[in-house]
């Protein structure tokens, strides 16, 4: 007998309530009265990590907060979702605990909330970026490695959440999630892209330990580079920032088809 293998029970418990969750984002959603789809807000960076800081002295740390709680006013607005922040305030929250927030929470969908600082001060736009094992390219595991510097461990123990859990199984939710991540993913280039300037790769995956959530579709959006210096004035202007908002907010309600 292996060590390793879990017994029958287990297997059965752990392919049954698989089988509930992937059938409850699909058929049963139709049927079954849910409440209000639940989106979780994560303004990145916070407290002692200030994220990147312009040259003229802006905390990327206070643009992510800024954002995520217009967007999270106007999501509550449209009377459509619950929204949820990771964090309100100029805390610290280390981001296995943000996914730990999020999953705790029972969040329907993660929206991480950053912005840029590129070499290249000639460079600006949004992008968006998905999870991948391994970075897509290196530029994207430069960035990656860039919004992990604040934490020790690189990913979220997800063992620790279900260890009984095999690997087959596993990898069949965490596909299924990906998948649901990059329709997300293409949406908000496309939302986004309607309203403001993107980067010329404005879909990249990278190994954020944020995105790390096997079970909760999410992406990660740059909303614009603070080391340019115009971009950096417009993501503090109001009419700029209505604009990325509203894109954010459309591809919410495309996500779980609903109106924004
Ligand atoms: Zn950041």
């Amino acid at each position: 007998m292996s060590l390793i293998a879990p017994d029958r029970r287990t297997i059965l418990r752990v392919a049954g309530a698989a089988a509930l969750s992937l059938a409850s984002r699909g058929a049963l959603a139709a049927v079954v009265k849910r409440p209000k789809p639940l989106v979780m807000l994560d303004p990145g960076h916070g407290g002692a990590d200030p994220g990147c800081i312009s040259v003229t002295g802006t905390y990327e740390k206070d643009i992510t907060l800024a954002t995520a709680r217009a967007l999270a006013h106007d999501l509550e607005a449209g009377g459509h979702f619950r929204v949820k922040l990771t964090r309100n305030d100029d805390e610290y929250v280390p981001l296995g605990e943000r996914v730990a927030r999020a999953r705790g929470a029972g969040a329907d969908l993660m929206l991480s909330i950053h912005a840029d600082a590129l070499p290249d001060e000639h460079l600006r736009g949004a992008s968006v970026f998905t999870l991948s094992e391994q970075a897509s390219d290196r530029a994207a595991a430069a960035l990656a490695a860039r919004e992990n510097r604040a934490d020790f461990v690189a990913g979220v123990d997800l063992s620790r959440h279900a260890p009984e859990v095999s690997n087959i199984l596993f990898d069949l939710a965490r596909r299924e999630t990906n998948n649901e991540s990059i329709r997300l993913a293409r949406d908000l280039v496309a939302e986004l892209g309607r309203r403001v300037r993107l980067l010329n790769h404005s879909h990249r995956s990278a190994g954020f330990a944020v995105l790390k959530a096997p079970d909760i579709p999410s992406a990660l959006v740059e909303i614009g580079c603070l080391s340019n210096r115009e971009e950096e004035a417009l993501l503090q202007s109001l009419p700029y920032q209505r604009k990325l908002t509203t894109g954010l907010m459309q591809s919410v309600s495309d996500f779980f088809d609903l109106p924004a």
